[in-house]
């Protein structure tokens, strides 16, 4: 069942730069979802793709709720999941504001790199063609992905970071944004509160990975956007500032860089 925790604000300030309400756990009560979640302090999603498939569902939903967005891509776990040629005439949609989310994931595959690379590669290029920016996917894949980055240049964001304060320093460098979400809120999290400590005010997002990545205390639930409150908080708190503050600067960074 969908859990809202408290928004203590009149004004709706959460932007979730990456989510997934596509996938099969929403069925059933998806409608319902996302006709509440501007009741609780939600003003933006971004709705990743994986493949074709999932990316042209990211666009139906942005077609039904105004405050969807969707970006489109090939995930590096759905090889095969369609072609960079079919990723390229759905990105003319109006509402598809980035390219994602891509990348590269040796965590679950790793006997494909080469071919992660090459998709990866191919996708950013045609990002930086069509001047869009990149929703970018990194899990047990660093240095590749920062090479590939420096290579390419895009506009874009490495969503839930997991990397050391030293590679988000080389990420910044690259123009990039950080996307961080509730895995913050995890006592595993290790490095990544001294990751948010050193962030700039001006480049990191907010985001859920829902249904994944549910923020403390309702792991055990769907995460859904609204829950972006309990990950603000507890930037705030490493932080040293107020909530409402970390969710408009995160709001304003993610309307700068998708153009919305
Ligand atoms: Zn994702």
């Amino acid at each position: 069942m969908t859990e809202f925790p408290e928004y203590p604000y009149n004004e709706a300030l959460i932007f979730d730069s990456h989510a997934h309400y596509d996938d099969s756990k929403f069925d059933g009560e998806r409608d319902y979802l996302l006709s509440q979640l501007p009741l609780h302090g939600v003003c933006g999603v971004v709705n990743c793709g994986c493949d074709t498939r999932s990316s042209r569902s990211a666009l139906k939903l942005a077609e039904e709720y105004e405050y969807f967005y969707a970006a489109v891509g090939i995930h590096p776990e759905n090889i095969g999941g369609g072609t960079v040629e079919e990723i390229e005439r759905l990105s003319s949609h109006k509402k598809c504001v980035a390219i994602g989310e891509i990348g590269l994931d040796y965590y679950w595959v790793s006997d494909n790199k080469e071919q992660q690379k090459e998709l990866f590669s191919k996708q950013l290029e045609f990002a930086n063609k069509i001047n869009k920016p990149v929703i970018v996917h990194d899990r047990d894949a660093h240095s590749d992905t920062l090479e590939l980055l420096k290579k390419y240049r895009p506009m874009g964001v490495v969503h839930s970071f997991s990397g050391s304060p030293e590679m988000a320093k080389e990420v910044l460098k690259t123009g990039m944004y950080i996307g961080i979400g509730g895995v913050i809120t995890f006592k595993n999290a290790k490095k990544l509160p001294e990751v948010v400590k050193m962030l700039p005010e001006d480049r990191f997002l907010l985001e859920t990975d829902a249904p994944y990545l549910t923020p403390v205390p309702y792991r055990s639930k769907i995460n859904n956007s609204a829950m972006i409150y309990l990950t603000a908080k507890k930037i705030a708190e490493i932080r040293n500032t107020e909530t409402d503050r970390i969710l408009l600067t995160a709001k304003q960074n993610a309307k700068n860089l998708f153009g919305i």
